[in-house]
């Protein structure tokens, strides 16, 4: 079982999910993430938390076309644990298009956790957040240690 990242998330990336999952399973492409299905333990906490409804979980048929997809890139793409602003300027122009995999997909890799998006400068309320999630990272780390 495990919750599927549809292509209702390409071009939006509003990172919402990723600062609730308990096991940091998303991964990041360049205009959209996926959640590798091999960590993820079904917990359905990062469903609820997208505002434009672009998880499914593996029983709802909306999931099925998108499964590959997520096993695929969560292999390939860098892992992203922290939301750091990646969310693009124009993401409300295409929240509710669709078709968009066929418009809009791209293979190519995202930044994950490594730095900020290219030509991306952070708002001052971002920098804090970009530190606020690194000190929830490592509680995270130190909860694990200590399970
Ligand atoms: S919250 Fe939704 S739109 Fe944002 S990155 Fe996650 S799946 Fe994509
Ligand atoms: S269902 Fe839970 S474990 Fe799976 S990706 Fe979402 S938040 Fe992470």
């Amino acid at each position: 079982m495990t919750s599927v990242i549809t292509d209702t998330c390409i071009k939006c990336k509003h990172m919402k999910c990723v600062e609730v999952c308990p096991i940091d399973a998303f991964h990041e492409g360049e205009n959209m993430l996926v959640i590798n299905p091999l960590h993820c333990t079904d917990c359905l906490c990062c469903i609820a938390e997208c505002p434009i409804d672009a998880i499914a979980h593996d029983t709802d048929p909306r999931a099925e076309p998108w499964l590959g997809l997520n096993a695929q890139y969560s292999q390939l793409w860098p892992n992203v644990t922290a939301d750091r602003g990646q969310t693009p300027r124009d993401a409300d122009l295409f929240g509710s298009l669709t078709g968009k995999f066929d418009h809009f997909f791209s293979p190519r890799p995202g930044k994950g956790d490594a730095e900020p998006p290219v030509g991306h400068l952070p708002s001052p309320a971002q920098s804090r957040q970009g530190q606020a999630s690194a000190w929830e990272r490592m509680k995270k780390m130190f909860r694990r240690r200590l399970e």
